[in-house]
């Protein structure tokens, strides 16, 4: 069977860029991924990517890919449910029952979002999610809502959706806010609702109306409809740790895996993490960078030994 130099989890930026720096330097790689990245599905164009003005997600995507594929990092589809085994001789086994070796491992499996549910049933945002007036991520996006009227919808504690209110504050002062659990607000924070005439929401949505991937209102089961300009999800973010956690790598307090170092080098031997799995920032230009950084440091590590 193929040893390969490294197997890395997951094709987004961090996993992408670092194939890319290992391939260059003819190591045999491969990238494996099962396609629930964001940017596979971002029809937003994204400003702040260095390089990449104004493209969607999925033409970010397909650069990195490109550009991977053509340094010679092989990427294949594939859902990796088990690592076993130590640094020269780790085995990952996917869900069709395929099995690749690898000396080493590099993890880049990003966060899960939780989107809004509408009985439920999360499937019914997808239609507007980063497809055009529906952001998620206040680091990179919001600057777009600058002077819109915009709903803010919390889909986890009151803390979090406030805090992103405050955020976007800076860019419009036209918020309402919607909070679909109900979670108790703090004293300070409901100041700063009042002071700043923050209507509050409470309820769940029924429906989501609009058409194009544009949102023109969520429906909610008190029977009010709120019509925006802009709508800006504020969600709990789940690092997907599954695979680092059966490797034995520890877990930061906030569920990140933690790095032993900057390089993103871990407590296992021979297993690196990068982007947004790290504990920092959710950002592409992040994710490329410490995908580059924890290559570089598996091909030297591997040239020591
Ligand atoms: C709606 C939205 C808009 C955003 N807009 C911007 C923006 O404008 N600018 C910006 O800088 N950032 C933006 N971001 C953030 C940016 O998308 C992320 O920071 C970046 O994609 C993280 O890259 P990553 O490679 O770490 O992880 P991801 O891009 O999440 O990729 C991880 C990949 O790993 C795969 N994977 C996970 N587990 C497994 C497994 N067991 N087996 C196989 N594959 C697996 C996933 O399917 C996924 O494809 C946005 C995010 C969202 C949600």
């Amino acid at each position: 069977m193929n040893i390969y130099d490294c197997i890395i989890v997951g094709a987004g930026p961090a996993g992408l860029s670092a194939a890319m720096h290992l391939a260059w330097h003819n190591r045999r790689v491969l990238v494996l991924d099962r396609r629930t990245g964001p940017l596979f599905f971002t029809l937003t164009k994204l400003e702040n990517v260095p390089g990449f003005a104004g493209q969607t997600g999925v033409q970010i995507m397909k650069s990195l890919r490109t550009q991977a594929i053509n340094m010679g990092a092989e990427v294949k589809r594939g859902n990796v449910i088990s690592i076993t085994g130590e640094f020269t001789d780790f085995t990952v086994k996917t869900q069709k029952d395929e099995e690749y070796k690898a000396k080493t491992i590099l993890l880049a499996t990003g966060i899960a979002r939780y989107h809004p549910t509408i009985d439920g049933d999360y499937k019914r945002c997808l239609a507007f999610a980063a497809k055009c007036n529906m952001f998620y991520c206040p680091d990179c996006e919001a600057p777009e809502i600058a002077d819109k009227d915009t709903l803010v919808i919390g889909t986890g504690n009151s803390a979090g959706a406030i805090g992103t209110a405050k955020h976007l504050w800076l860019h419009t002062n036209k918020i309402d806010l919607l909070l679909t659990s109900d979670s108790a607000i703090s004293d300070e924070n409901q100041v700063w609702l009042n002071d700043n005439n923050i209507k509050l929401h409470r309820a769940k949505i029924t429906a989501l109306e609009g058409k194009k991937g544009c949102l023109d209102a969520v429906v909610l089961d008190n029977g009010a409809r709120l019509e925006h300009e802009a709508f800006f999800v504020s969600a709990p973010k789940l690092p997907r740790t599954d695979l680092a956690e059966k490797l034995g790598i520890r877990t930061t307090k906030s569920g990140h895996v933690e790095p032993k170092s900057q390089r993103g080098d871990t407590n296992i031997k021979g297993v690196w993490i990068a982007g947004d799995l790290r504990p920092m920032t959710q950002q592409v230009s992040v994710s490329l960078g410490t995908g580059n950084i924890a290559a570089v440091h598996i091909d030297q590590f591997l040239a020591k030994r």
